[in-house]
């Protein structure tokens, strides 16, 4: 199964679906990221905060697959953003995934209240200028975040990763990103399993209508509204599942119905609040 690229603005390529693991247990990263290699997923998503990147670099590294063919994303966590910590930070990480680059690495969050985002970023970009990262972007970033570090950097992040599902779809910060050519990935695609997503008539009815799976409609809702995503799941049948979305086609009524899920006024957030975590 191919899974199509989008271009980012750094001129590198990144596989619109990939697999994303969060809380999976580091004991069981490797088997997890080794199944999901075997299915034919070649972008993976961790963070040093996940505490399984050496998991992830097991099931690289025994994979056997090109380093060129994989996506490799990891994330700088919010108490390393001053001084050379963000330096160390990341070669930590690649120490422990294995790698001499990752594809892509993230300000996990903007951490206001400590307002060190700036100096943050200004250490990717040279993460970046030295071959250590592809591409650098940003995570959790809100519009105002995203304003100052273009406006006192000059460097637009490749990608802003936030929390964006049916219930909670952040459109400033898509609108922004848009004008801006920045490409949104959604973290929490299924809502992270928090609210009754599956069973909304928008999305259960255009499941039966297509003979797909709720969470296939999900997903398929956000490969076209030009999300990139990487859903969670430590089992291979629904790894399987997630990746079956690019033979099915929803309508303009379809997705309008699953655009008029988010009530608009952030109730439908699931995970913290970008202001509060600091
Ligand atoms: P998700 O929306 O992918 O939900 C995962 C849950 O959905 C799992 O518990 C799983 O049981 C269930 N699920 C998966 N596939 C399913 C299927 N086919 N049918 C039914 N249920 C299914 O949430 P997530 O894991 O939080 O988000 C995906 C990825 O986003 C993470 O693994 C991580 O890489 C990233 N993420 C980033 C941040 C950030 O702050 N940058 C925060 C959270 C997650």
């Amino acid at each position: 199964m191919t899974i199509p690229a989008l271009r980012l603005n750094s001129g590198h390529d990144i596989p619109q679906l990939g697999y994303g693991v969060f809380k999976v247990p580091a004991d069981d990263t490797a088997r997890a990221v080794g199944e999901a290699l075997a299915l034919g997923y070649r972008h993976i998503d961790t963070a040093a905060v996940y505490g399984n990147e050496e998991g992830v670099g097991a099931a690289i590294a025994a994979s056997g697959i090109p380093r060129d063919e994989l996506f490799v994303t990891t994330k700088l966590w919010n108490d390393r953003h001053e001084g050379d910590e963000p330096q160390k930070a990341i070669r930590e990480s690649l120490a422990k995934l294995g790698l001499e680059y990752v594809d892509l690495y993230l300000v996990h969050w903007p951490t206001p209240a400590n307002d060190n985002y700036v100096e943050a970023w200004q250490a990717l970009i040279a993460m970046r200028d030295a071959g250590l990262a592809r591409s650098i972007g940003v995570s959790n970033f809100l519009v105002r975040h995203l304003e100052r570090i273009v406006a006192e950097t000059g460097v637009t992040p490749a990608v802003d990763q936030i929390e964006l599902h049916p219930a909670h779809q952040q459109r400033d910060v898509v609108a922004w990103a848009r004008e801006n050519g920045v490409l949104i990935e959604a973290w929490g695609p299924l809502g992270q399993g928090k609210y009754d997503l599956f069973s909304e008539p928008a999305v259960a009815g255009a499941a039966a209508a297509h003979g797909k799976s709720v969470a296939q409609v999900v997903l398929r809702w956000h490969i076209q509204k030009g999300n990139v995503v990487f859903p969670k799941s430590v089992r291979a049948e629904r790894l399987r599942e997630n990746m079956d979305v690019f033979d099915l086609q929803l309508t303009d009524a379809e997705m309008a119905a699953i655009d008029a899920l988010d009530p608009g006024d952030g109730s439908g957030r699931v995970g913290a609040h970008p202001d509060d975590v600091n």
